[in-house]
Parts: C-alpha cells; sequence; structure tokens
C-alpha cells in the first residue's frame, strides 16, 4: 500500500517541534512493516538541504490567484532517511531559513497545491494521503472539490492533529488562493466566518486522528473553538500515541552524548553526561538535577517557571537546568535568576540539539507541567534516557506517565500551579535520596518500550479501514 504523507516540517530536515519528529520517524516504520510510505516537504533554505543530494523529478507551476510561481519537485537521494522524501521548491515562498513566519498563507496554499499536483501526475497514486496539522489541512478540501484535483477525488484522506491550537485561519478575501471550487462547498472551508484549514481538515478527511487518546478526548472539551466541531466528527476520529524513533533516541549509540550507556551501564554513563552538564554550566553534581527542555510558551506551564523556581531554588537543594526560548518576558525573568541563584541555576535560551540530548542522558529529572501536551515526545524520550519524568495529568502525559505513589515510575501533578510545582520537586528530591529506588526505576523506566513499531501497525490498521 502506497502512502503519501505530506507535512512542512520533517526531522532531520527541518524540526520545529513534535511534527518533525513523528513524520520523520513514522514512515520509516511504515516501510519496515511492508507500507510504501513517503514524505513531501518544502524545500526549505536549511543546512540540510544545502548539503542534499537531490534530483529533479517534476517542474510545472502553480498559480494562486493572478500569481504565478514556477515550481520543481526534487527527490532527496538520501537513502539513510528510510523513506523517500521529495521537496517542493518554489523558491520565492518557501525557500527561506525558518519554517514558519507571521503570514505563511501563500506559502503553504502553493506548497499543497504544488504537492498535489504532483501526486496527480504519478501513475501509481497513493492509497492514502496523509496530512499533518494545518499546514496541510487544505488538502483533503482540495482533493474532493477543486475541479483541478477530480482525478484525486476518491483517494482517501487522513489528517494526523499534533496541536489543535493553531489552525491556518485567513479571510474569505483571499479564496480565490485556492484552485476553483464548486462555490456550493465553501462551507467547508469556513468556521466562524473565516477560512480555517485545521477545520476543513477535519471536516473533509475520511479520518481523523490526535497524536494521543487523551487529547482526542480533551479536544472535544477544549480546542480553541473547534470542540463541537470535533464533537460532530467523533465517529471519524481516534487517538494514536506517538512512539519514539528508537534508532535516533538511542542511549548507546547517541553520538550527541558524552558517553554512551545501556540499561547495566546506565550509572557511569547518567554520571558522566551530568558531570559534563555541572561544568559547563556551573552546576553541583551532588544536587539532584532537575531539567527542562522545550518551547517557553503558556501551553507549557513556563509562566509559572519564574516564581516556581525562585520558591525551589531558595533552599539550596536542587539544581535546575532549562533550555528553551519562547516569551520573552518569560525568557527576561529567567535569565534574571540566574544573578540570584548562581549556583544552583543555569539557562540556555535558544534550540540545542545536542544539547538537549545531554540533558536527556545526565538530568535526574525533567519537568513537564504542560497545560496543553497532544503527545509529548520529551517525557518518553527521558524514559528511554533514564531520567525520571515529572509531568502534568494532561493528553500524552496522561497515556504515558503513572506516579510513584500508583506504584509507577514518575511523578504527576493533578493541577497547574506555582505550588504544585514546588511540592512535586520536593516530593522528587526526597525519592532522589534512596538510590536503590533510583537505580532499579531507571533501569525500569530504560526499558519501557514507547516504540514506533506498535503505533506504525495501529496507523496501518487505520489504512487498510480506508481501503475501497
Ligand atoms: P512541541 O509542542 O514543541 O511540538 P513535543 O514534545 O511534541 O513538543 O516535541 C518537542 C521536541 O522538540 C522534542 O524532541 C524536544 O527535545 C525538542 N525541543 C524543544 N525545544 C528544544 C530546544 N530548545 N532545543 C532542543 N530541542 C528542543
Amino acid at each position: 500500500m502506497k502512502v503519501v504523507h505530506i507535512s512542512a516540517e520533517c526531522y532531520p530536515v527541518a524540526k520545529v517541534g513534535g511534527l518533525a519528529d513523528v513524520v520523520g520517524a513514522l514512515p520509516k516504520y511504515l516501510n519496515e512493516k511492508g507500507t510504501q510510505a513517503s514524505v513531501i516537504m518544502p524545500f526549505y533554505n536549511v543546512p540540510y538541504t544545502r548539503d542534499a543530494q537531490v534530483e529533479v523529478v517534476y517542474e510545472a507551476g502553480v498559480y494562486l490567484d493572478t500569481y504565478h510561481y514556477e515550481f520543481r519537485i526534487l527527490k532527496d537521494n538520501n537513502r539513510a532517511i528510510g523513506f523517500d522524501l521529495y521537496f517542493v521548491d518554489i523558491p520565492e515562498l518557501l525557500f527561506e531559513e525558518y519554517v514558519y513566519s507571521q503570514d505563511d498563507t501563500k506559502r503553504f496554499v502553493a506548497f499543497q497545491i504544488a504537492a498535489l499536483q504532483y501526486i496527480q501526475t504519478q501513475k501509481n497514486k497513493p492509497a492514502v494521503v496523509h496530512c499533518h496539522d494545518h499546514h496541510t489541512g487544505l488538502v483533503p478540501f482540495m482533493m474532493q472539490h477543486c475541479t483541478m484535483f477530480e482525478n484525486l477525488k476518491h483517494i482517501p484522506t487522513v489528517l494526523t492533529i499534533h496541536n489543535a491550537q493553531y489552525q491556518g485561519w485567513f479571510g474569505h478575501d483571499q479564496q480565490s488562493l485556492l484552485p476553483t471550487f464548486n462555490k456550493a462547498h465553501v462551507g467547508l472551508l469556513d468556521w466562524d466566518g473565516s477560512i480555517n484549514s485545521l477545520a476543513a481538515a477535519i471536516k473533509c478527511a475520511w479520518r481523523v486522528n490526535t497524536v494521543s487518546p487523551s487529547y482526542m478526548e480533551e479536544l472535544m472539551e477544549r480546542a480553541n473553538g473547534l470542540e463541537s466541531l470535533l464533537s460532530h466528527e467523533r465517529n471519524k476520529c481516534t487517538g494514536i500515541l506517538n512512539g519514539i524513533d528508537s534508532s535516533v533516541w538511542n542511549t548507546a549509540t547517541d553520538s550527541f552524548l558524552v558517553k554512551n550507556y545501556t540499561v547495566t551501564s546506565n550509572v557511569s554513563g547518567k554520571k558522566a553526561n551530568k558531570k559534563w552538564l555541572c561544568e559547563q554550566y556551573d552546576l553541583d553534581i551532588d544536587k539532584p538535577l532537575f531539567v527542562f527542555i522545550g518551547r517557553l510558551v503558556y501551553e507549557k506551564g513556563s509562566d509559572l517557571f519564574p516564581e516556581a523556581f525562585e520558591k525551589i531554588l531558595k533552599d539550596g537543594k536542587v539544581s535546575l537546568l532549562l533550555l528553551g526560548s519562547g516569551d520573552k518576558e518569560t525568557e527576561a525573568s529567567l535569565k534574571e535568576l540566574k544573578t540570584q541563584h548562581p549556583e544552583n541555576y543555569n539557562l540556555h535560551i535558544g534550540y540545542d540539539e545536542s544539547l538537549s540530548r545531554k540533558m536527556y542522558a545526565g538530568a535526574d529529572f525533567l519537568l513537564m507541567p504542560s497545560r496543553v501536551e497532544p503527545c509529548g515526545l520529551n517525557q518518553l524520550y527521558s524514559l528511554r534516557y533514564g531520567t525520571i519524568p515529572i509531568v502534568s495529568n494532561v493528553g500524552g502525559l496522561k497515556d504515558t506517565v503513572i506516579d510513584v505513589d500508583n506504584n509507577g515510575y514518575g511523578f504527576v501533578i493533578q493541577e497547574i500551579s506555582v505550588t504544585a510545582i514546588v511540592e512535586v520537586v520536593q516530593r522528587a528530591a526526597v525519592v532522589y535520596e534512596d538510590s536503590a529506588w533510583l537505580q532499579k526505576n531507571r533501569k525500569y523506566i530504560m526499558k519501557l518500550d514507547y516504540s514506533w513499531e506498535h503505533a506504525a501497525s495501529q496507523y496501518i490498521t487505520l489504512y487498510n479501514s480506508l481501503k475501497n
């Protein structure tokens, strides 16, 4: 069965968040299970594409209203990636050093049209077109209702929602950017008076899934305005928990680590990575090290960090290290905190894959008090790297972490507040003193299986249910 994924991000080419990790891994695991999966993504001006060996497989033009853009489809010749990867090269719109900007409407509309034009010319058409998030949310509508894609009408489509906060809104005055369609169907594009790409995909895709079962349940209640739509479409919606790419996230082979380790050698391995972190960031290796890795945004609970960290750091019993960027006010308060607690706290504002890997390996605990977490990959990486996750009771976190008080292996807070964060850190710091338990638990969590094997099988079952 041939499945084409269309996505704005794909690891290792361009990654902003978890979407890239999924699109960079799922196709590989689908292929291993006999599905012929490929990815189509934009050709950005990023390190990967600058060095890529590509061949031109298709050339044409895309019309957006009165604008005309030449485009090429480039096939990546890197076999190591594990699936066929195609780039949509529209130099004027897509070849930028960033993935997203303030106004992406034209960029992603053009990308989606070009991707479909290419699919349309293929003799062996896909059995399923799988799109991801709002950036590719117009694909199901265009396949069904745009006259130029008439021959794609009967191909089933799947939408995976990685994050429902962002929906790809634009005004009806920009309707003419889309290829010609029967105006009787304009309602399928609309939600609350504007064009809403995610809503259009929820309405038009044959199946919709989120990246964890709990997130799907939560979206029925709170989905940035789309709750009633999702409830209405409930029968075609499911939740499939993401896996992690165990070949990329492997403590025995991860080349970013200071020292590699396995379940049996975790003590010396984790210690070497912790030592490196503590030396680099002036922290005390003998104290339990708590880390945060991620975007500093409201959904991640990061607005609570300045006050919570201040309280946590006061008694000097633990160390905190933070990696991330986002809200400028939060960044400033977190930087300011360093002047008051230089001996127990440090931070790196920015994106750094290499540092993040060393933090997953060298930390004792990973903090993740998210308000919204569709799946959450960090807690899965931390489990695999033997670092105990401290999470809130939402979305994929709820589906993957069990509190130590319920015979589990992590820490779960029931409310997202400064007090809850401070208390859970204190609770974890006490448990840290029990080195026998700590060691047993680390071995246990490193062996938990959250690989893609299982998730890929669930996607194949979903695709098979669409065969017509
Ligand atoms: P998001 O909501 O950001 O998509 P996910 O948990 O789904 O969150 O995925 C986050 C991914 O991005 C993880 O692989 C995490 O390690 C990585 N990540 C986030 N912020 C940073 C950063 N500042 N530096 C390095 N990696 C980061």
